[in-house]
């Protein structure tokens, strides 16, 4: 890329220029970051010195970077030692990923508070990318916001190296930051200016991010944070040296005094032999590794004309569709089905064409013009910090990928996998795995991605172990190495041995043959060995998975997530389509089987594209569940209205999400009872709750008398118990239903119930556990509704149980400390009870 001829930057903010000789600080009079001017502000909006795109903006709003389309990097920083305010002070105008034009307001900043709290006012601007620039005005002196103060020069710029091709990457081991904010602006520039001493290409890792370490734009971008562990890779000549060098820097805080952490790494290169990740879908393989990597395409930036590129866009998106739709028809799951459905939707997104037809009309590529838009908009959704719009990323760079591939009129290269791979890769895509022949594959293991990735989906869909969020260097292992996927511990083993991997084959075969078992058994009756009585039924979210229930030994349906019946719609469902969906449900258990139909669960982290909600902060602690339904009651009545279609067609049951107020169920059963009257029907169904709030548990003896039954979601009761967001990443080991927090308040519950008369069930993700099933018995509850594939197994766990035994662990269990302490109780408990068990053999 060539810097144009006459690029200027202009002022970014009024005020006096000062050499950067003068500035106190080091790092920026040093010149260590780049080449620039400072300016002691008199205006309190910074605005944009050229236009391109925010490359990064920092959360606190201190600094921020903007790339144009030649590659020209330039950092603005406001006042010395700014980051310390941690964002008061300034308020950010633009996020990342965002286009800009030169002179755009970019952030605002309260000038008395800055003077007042931080070391100084003085405003730098830099050129990061080290194009030499020439003055157009005098250095010192008042300067008008967006007057034209210096011409870049094209040459000399730095620029990474691709060095691809010169060998193995080498990675050091895990480095645990220390610095109180991270690798803000000033240890970035120690760490990057380090990093250009060396010849090998470096990279800063963390999770599956990562940065060219020589470019401290891209290294600020991560926005690492205290506490985040980060690798150094290298490839090259020096890149043993490199690493060495450089881990020691960031274990010393990068010219910054730090305290250092108790669990930092030693420096030297790593030979691990067990990578860890989190599990995305459980299981365990054997096999050879199969690196597969996404081609990277060269756009050129310029079009042939307006016209001609919008036919050529126009012309590769409808190509695209018709793919996409081949992959659904021919997709091997309904969730793989429903991925390549999402992408068709984001093809015909008004917005992401909208943004690249006027690329296009300022004279862009069609290529070009794609690929700007979806990576802006891809990076604009990793940094809202939701996991379901990560994911969403994903799926753009996956469809941005498709058509840029059609553009270019590139072929897509047809995987042969060998026998027995284990895939590996950065970021599985979709489109990626529709190709590949699944009865090749063992397993997966990716950088990127979690339990609720679209990897782990299709993995749990296609029954392969799948481990995601491993370190990088799990890229560098070399095609055809022998690993040991073990899914369920969420590690990769890299040079398993022998016994490893015979415990893993009877480990395998044993689970295979008590499979056999469980489903042989599946229709029996859920009874302890002391019998005891426990209803197994089944949590669904459609017809299809209710028939498959019942098969499998489902005695009802203890959750019918209703929210998932009409999910790709944006508009609601009529009454007659909604009745007839239910009453399909309800004539498939018949009148002796439970149906309990859930009321819409919408916000959270389930949008509902036919109920529009406002964006919120906390979604999880918004308009949600029943909160979102009393807000438009004419939606609950609707749904009422159509799920009394269904009374008598099964024993029916309508239960209420998220309710933390007695006032909520009172509104509610008011609804209810007016749509009934409206009817005729003078039998009610039976109205219950879940319990998925702390509140409502520990309230649970002044709802109980209300109620017909509870129903405990654990999923939602551990993330608002624990604190812990139930998707996140970095939290998911810890957000743990076995937690005592969590069984003590399910203890309450069914004493509450008990007491009054009411049954207790539980339908989340804890019920589906084998693990937990003796502790949910010995707890008193009455009903396990479970997913569906694993119906036979929880019933053979409760008829391998004994009611008392059970009790006495659920005592023990709940006076723990953790929930590593309870499931390790549980452990012994089940090897116990196996172990005296003759249920394979008989
Ligand atoms: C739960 O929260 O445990 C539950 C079953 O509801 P959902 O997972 O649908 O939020
Ligand atoms: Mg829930």
């Amino acid at each position: 890329m060539a810097t144009p001829q006459h690029l200027q930057l202009l002022a970014p903010l009024s005020g006096v220029l000062m050499p950067l000789d003068q500035v106190p600080d080091p790092v920026f009079s040093s010149r260590v970051i780049g080449d620039g001017l400072c300016i002691d502000p008199t205006t309190k909006t910074l605005c944009a010195p050229l236009a391109g795109v925010i490359s990064n903006v920092q959360t606190s709003g201190h600094a921020v970077s903007i790339t144009d389309d030649h590659g020209v990097q330039v950092l603005m920083h406001i006042g010395l030692d700014t980051v310390n305010l941690a964002g008061k002070g300034f308020t950010r105008l633009v996020e990342e990923g965002q286009r800009v034009e030169a002179g755009q307001a970019l952030i605002e900043f309260d000038v008395d508070y800055i003077a007042l709290n931080a070391r100084s006012l003085l405003t730098l601007m830099l050129v990061v990318s080290g194009e030499p620039f020439t003055w157009l005005v005098p250095e010192a002196g008042l300067v008008e916001s967006g007057q034209p103060l210096l011409s870049l020069n094209s040459a000399g710029q730095v620029r990474d190296e691709l060095l691809a091709d010169q060998g193995e990457a080498l990675f050091s081991k895990p480095v645990t930051l220390a610095n109180p904010n991270g690798l803000h602006a000033r240890p970035a520039a120690v760490f990057a200016q380090a990093a250009k001493g060396f010849s090998a290409s470096i990279h800063l890792h963390r999770q599956q991010d990562s940065a060219n370490a020589k470019s401290l734009v891209a290294i600020m971008a991560l926005q690492t944070a205290h506490g985040d562990r980060v690798q150094v890779s290298a490839v090259g000549p020096d890149a043993q040296v490199a690493i060495k060098t450089l881990s020691e820097l960031l274990v010393a805080g990068c010219g910054e005094s730090v305290t250092v952490l108790a669990d930092v790494q030693p420096t030297e290169t790593c030979a691990q032999t067990v990578l860890r990740g989190v599990c995305a879908s459980a299981g365990s393989a054997f096999g050879l590794v199969v690196q597969i990597a996404e081609q990277t395409l060269h756009v050129s930036e310029f079009g042939k004309g307006a016209q001609v590129e919008r036919e050529q866009l126009a012309q590769a998106l409808s190509e695209s569709q018709r793919d996409l739709q081949q992959l659904r028809d021919n997709a091997n799951s309904d969730a793989q089905g429903e991925i390549f459905k999402a992408h068709q939707e984001l093809l015909e997104d008004p917005g992401l064409l909208d943004q690249a037809q006027s690329l296009i009309s300022e004279g862009k590529s069609a290529g070009f013009a794609w690929r700007a838009t979806t990576e802006a908009t891809a990076v604009q959704f990793k940094s809202l910090g939701s996991p379901l719009l990560a994911e969403r990323a994903a799926d753009l760079a996956d469809v941005g990928q498709r058509v840029l591939k059609r553009i270019l009129g590139v072929q897509d290269q047809v995987m042969d996998v060998p026998e027995g791979a284990i895939l590996i890769a950065e970021q599985l895509t979709p489109s990626q795995t529709a190709g590949l022949d699944t009865r090749k594959v063992l397993g997966f293991a990716t950088v990127g991605g979690g339990a609720t990735s679209h990897v782990a989906i299709l993995a749990r869909a296609a029954g392969l172990p799948a481990v995601c969020g491993l370190p990088v260097q799990v890229l560098a292992l070399v095609n055809g190495t022998q690993v040991l996927l073990d899914a369920d511990k969420g590690e990769l083993h890299l040079d398993p041995d022998l016994a490893a991997i015979e415990q893993l084959q009877a480990d395998r075969q044993q689970q295979q043959k008590r499979h056999q078992h469980e489903l042989a058994h599946a229709a029996l009756a859920a009874c302890t060995r002391d019998g005891h009585h426990i209803e197994v039924t089944a949590n669904v979210a459609s017809l299809n998975e209710t028939e498959q229930a019942i098969s499998l030994g489902g005695e009802g349906v203890g959750l019918l997530r209703s929210e998932f019946l009409y999910l790709d719609r944006n508009h609601a469902p009529s009454h007659d389509e909604q009745a007839s969906t239910y009453s399909a449900i309800a004539r498939a258990l018949g009148p002796t089987r439970n149906l309990v139909v859930r009321t819409l669960d919408v916000g959270g982290d389930k949008p509902l594209a036919y109920v529009p909600m406002e964006s919120e902060t906390n979604p999880f602690l918004g308009m949600r569940g029943i909160r979102l339904c009393l807000e438009r009651p004419q939606l609950l009545r609707d749904q009422f209205k159509a799920i009394l279609g269904s009374a008598g067609l099964a024993r029916l049951h309508i239960m209420l999400p998220m309710v933390t107020q007695l006032s909520e169920l009172r509104l509610a059963r008011q609804l209810l009872e007016e749509e009934a009257q409206a009817l005729g029907l003078t039998e009610l169904p039976k109205l219950g709750i879940m319990i998925e709030v702390p509140a409502a548990a520990l309230m649970a003896d002044l709802f109980a008398p209300e109620v017909d039954f509870f129903s405990i979601g654990t999923n939602d009761l551990t993330q608002y118990t624990l604190a812990m967001d139930r998707d996140h990443p970095r939290l998911a080991s810890q957000a743990d239903s076995f937690h005592p927090s969590v069984l003590r308040l399910i203890a309450t519950t069914v004493k509450a119930a008990h007491a009054h008369g009411k049954w207790v069930g539980v339908c989340g993700a804890l019920a589906s556990e084998t693990l937990a099933t003796p502790l949910l018995l010995g707890l008193g509850v009455d009903e396990l509704s479970v997913s569906v594939p694993l119906i036979p197994a929880v019933k053979a766990a409760v008829r391998e149980a004994n009611l008392t035994d059970c009790q006495a662990i659920a005592r023990q269990v709940l006076g723990l400390e953790s929930a590593e302490q309870v499931r390790e109780a549980l452990r012994l408990y089940h090897a116990a009870v196996v172990d005296t068990s003759l249920v394979l053999e008989n």
